[in-house]
C-alpha cells in the first residue's frame, strides 16, 4: 500500500468535502448541502472522479450540510456510502434528533433546534463503520474512529504516516474552524463530546493537520486549546 494521499479540500461555502484520489479510484469524506450538487460534480469531475470512479463515500455524521448530496451519489454515481451505525437510522430517515447548542453562537444555532423537523432527503448506507476499521479495502490507509458527541455515530478518520505527511485527521464536526479552533455547534451527549475530544488529542500526532467539518485546516497543535 503506497502512503495515503493528502485529502483535497472540497470547500461549499461554510462545509466542507475531502476528496481522497487513489490513483483514479476515489473516495469522498461528506457531500455539502443539496444546494451545493452542481458545484460538487463539477470538483469532482475536475479532479478526475466521474461517475463510476467513487468507489467510497464516508459520512463523518448524517446533518443535512454534510450528507445532502449523498442519495445523489449512491444513485447516480454508483458510491457505496458508509456511516457509523449509530447514525445510520438518522441518515436513513433525514430527521437528526435534537441536541444541545454549545460554543460561541450557541443562542443561533439554539434557535434552529426549534424549527420542526420535516423528513429530509434520507439515504440507505451500505457500509456500516466500526471503531477501529482500516479503510485499505478501498486502497487508503487510514483508520475509522468513532467519536461521538457531536452525534452518536460520528467518526474521524486519520491516514497513515508517510514520506510527506504526519498523519492526516478528518474531523467531521468534532471540530469547526470558524475563525479559530473550538467545538462544533451540537453536542447529542457532552461528555461524550469531550471523551472524544481528549481522544483525538491522543491519537493526532504531533506534526500532523486536522481537517474540519467547517473551516481551514490547521495543525493538530490547535486541537489543544479547544473547549467545551
Ligand atoms: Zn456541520
Amino acid at each position: 500500500m503506497t502512503a495515503a494521499p493528502q485529502p483535497l479540500r472540497i470547500a461549499l461555502d461554510f462545509v466542507n468535502a475531502w476528496l481522497f484520489d487513489l490513483d483514479g479510484s476515489f473516495i469522498l469524506v461528506d457531500s455539502g448541502l443539496s444546494m451545493h450538487r452542481e458545484r460538487l460534480d463539477a470538483a469532482l469531475r475536475a479532479a478526475g472522479c466521474e461517475p463510476g470512479r467513487l468507489a467510497l463515500h464516508i459520512l463523518t455524521h448524517p446533518d443535512s450540510d454534510h450528507a445532502g448530496n449523498s442519495a445523489w451519489l449512491r444513485e447516480a454515481w454508483g458510491a457505496k456510502v458508509a456511516i457509523h451505525e449509530k447514525d445510520a437510522p438518522a441518515l436513513a430517515s433525514g430527521i437528526m434528533p435534537r441536541r444541545r447548542a454549545i460554543g460561541s453562537l450557541s443562542w443561533i444555532v439554539g434557535l434552529s433546534q426549534l424549527v420542526p423537523r420535516k423528513p429530509g432527503l434520507g439515504c440507505t448506507a451500505d457500509i456500516l463503520l466500526e471503531d477501529g476499521q482500516s479503510l485499505e479495502a478501498w486502497g487508503l490507509d487510514a483508520k475509522v474512529y468513532h467519536l461521538p458527541g457531536h452525534t452518536p455515530g460520528s467518526i474521524g478518520i486519520l491516514t497513515a504516516p508517510g514520506d510527506k505527511v504526519a498523519g492526516d485527521f478528518i474531523a467531521g464536526d468534532l471540530v469547526a474552524n470558524w475563525h479559530r479552533p473550538g467545538p462544533g455547534l451540537l453536542a447529542s451527549d457532552l461528555e461524550a463530546y469531550r471523551a472524544s475530544l481528549d481522544r483525538a488529542r491522543a491519537l493526532v500526532p504531533a506534526d500532523g493537520w486536522v481537517y474540519p467539518g467547517h473551516g481551514a485546516p490547521f495543525p493538530a497543535s490547535g486541537l489543544a486549546g479547544i473547549k467545551l
